[in-house]
C-alpha cells in the first residue's frame, strides 16, 4: 500500500476505536488494522453497567458495535491483518501485516493484552456467563452468590477480597497451599469471614446448562476430582480467573521498552519513539477498563495530530 496515513492504529478494541473517532474528525487519515474482529476483550462481556452513559441492557457486543459505527462516521478505515512486524523508526513508520505493509507518519498502538486463562473445557462456552476476568466489571452480578476465583497472586487476592462485598461466600482455588500474593495483602484476606481457600486444587471442567453452575476440580496432591455444584436456588455460581496476563506486545521487543511486557507512556501516551504513541491496556497503568481505554485512545489521537502539525510545520 502506497499511501501514506497520518495516523494508523493498531488494535480496534476501545482505545483504538476512540482513538480512529478522535483522529478521525481531526480530519486525519486514520487506518484501523485488527487482527480479528472489533472490540478487544470488552466483546466476551455479556453486560455493561460501569461505561459512563452505557444504558440497562448495554452488552459489550453493543457498545462495540456503537464504537465502531461512530469512528467510521469520521472517516476511519478498518482492515482486517495480523499484524507481524513494525519499523517505528523514521517517517513513514511501516506496519507490516500478513496481507500488506501499511505506512503512517504516526502509529497508535493499541492491541491490548489477554488475561491467561485456565485452559479446560467450558472455559470459553462459559465467559460472560459465569467465568470473568474482570471483578471490577462484573462482582456487582454475583450479589449474594457464592463465588471462586482461580489463582494465588497479588490479583488473584486482592480481587477475591473485593468479591467479598458482592458474593455471600468467596473461595480461592490456588493450585499450592501456599500464596504468591504479598504477605500484607494475606494477611487482610485471612481475616475476612466469608473468604475460604481451596488449597492444591486446580480446575478441571467447567459446565452447567446454559449459565455456569458445576466445576470439576482436581486435588494436585492425590489427583483426586470432585464435583462442585451451584446451589440449587442460585442455579448458578462465578469463577473469576487471575492467574496472570499477557499484553500483545510480542511484536514490539527489542523495539520499545517495556515493563513486564507492557508498553510505558507518559501522560500523553507519548512511547520512547517519536509519533508513536501507546493507548489502553497495552500500556503501563493501574486500571484497566473500557473507560480509561477510550480516554488513552483520545489522548493518543490529539496528541499524534500535534506531532503531525510540528512535523509538517
Ligand atoms: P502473578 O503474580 O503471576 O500470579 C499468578 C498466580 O496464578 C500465581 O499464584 C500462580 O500460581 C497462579 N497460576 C499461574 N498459572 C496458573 C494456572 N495455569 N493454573 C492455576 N494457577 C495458575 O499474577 P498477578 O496476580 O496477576 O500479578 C501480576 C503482577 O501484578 C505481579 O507482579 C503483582 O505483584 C502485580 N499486582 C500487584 C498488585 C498490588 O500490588 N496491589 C495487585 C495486582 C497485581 P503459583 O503461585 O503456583 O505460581
Amino acid at each position: 500500500m502506497d499511501k501514506i496515513y497520518d495516523v494508523i492504529i493498531v488494535g480496534a478494541g476501545p482505545a483504538g476505536l476512540a482513538a480512529g473517532l478522535y483522529a478521525g474528525r481531526s480530519r486525519l487519515s486514520t487506518l484501523i488494522v485488527e487482527k480479528e474482529k472489533d472490540g478487544g476483550q470488552i466483546v466476551q462481556t455479556a453486560e455493561i453497567d460501569n461505561y459512563p452513559g452505557s444504558i440497562e441492557g448495554e452488552t459489550g457486543p453493543s457498545l462495540v458495535e456503537r464504537f465502531s459505527a461512530q469512528a467510521q462516521k469520521f472517516g476511519a478505515e478498518k482492515i482486517i491483518d495480523t499484524v507481524t512486524d513494525m519499523e517505528l523508526e523514521g517517517n513513514p513508520k511501516k506496519i507490516i501485516g500478513q496481507k500488506e505493509t501499511y505506512l503512517g507518519k504516526t502509529v497508535i498502538l493499541a492491541g491490548g493484552a489477554m488475561p491467561t486463562k485456565i485452559g479446560c473445557p467450558g472455559e470459553d462456552e462459559f465467559t460472560g456467563k459465569g467465568v470473568s476476568y474482570c471483578a471490577t466489571c462484573d462482582a456487582a452480578f454475583f450479589e449474594g452468590f457464592e463465588v471462586y476465583v482461580v489463582g494465588g497472586g497479588d490479583a488473584a487476592v486482592e480481587e477475591a477480597m473485593h468479591l467479598t462485598k458482592f458474593a455471600r461466600k468467596v473461595t480461592v482455588i490456588h493450585r499450592r497451599d501456599e500464596l504468591r500474593a504479598v504477605k500484607a495483602i494475606q494477611e487482610k484476606a485471612f481475616k475476612i469471614e466469608n473468604l475460604e481457600f481451596m488449597w492444591n486444587s486446580v480446575v478441571k471442567e467447567l459446565s452447567g446448562d446454559g449459565l455456569l453452575s458445576r466445576m470439576v476440580v482436581e486435588d494436585t496432591k492425590s489427583g483426586e476430582q470432585r464435583e462442585i455444584l451451584a446451589d440449587e436456588e442460585d442455579g448458578i455460581f462465578g469463577v473469576f480467573v487471575f492467574i496472570g496476563y499477557k499484553p500483545n506486545t510480542g511484536v514490539l521487543e527489542g523495539k520499545l521498552p517495556l515493563e513486564n511486557g507492557y508498553v510505558k507512556t507518559d501522560d500523553d501516551m507519548k512511547t520512547t519513539i517519536p509519533g508513536v504513541f501507546a493507548a489502553g491496556d497495552i500500556r503501563v497503568k493501574s486500571l484497566r477498563q473500557v473507560v480509561t481505554a477510550a480516554a488513552d485512545g483520545a489522548i493518543a489521537a490529539t496528541q499524534a495530530g500535534k506531532y503531525i502539525e510540528n512535523l509538517e510545520g
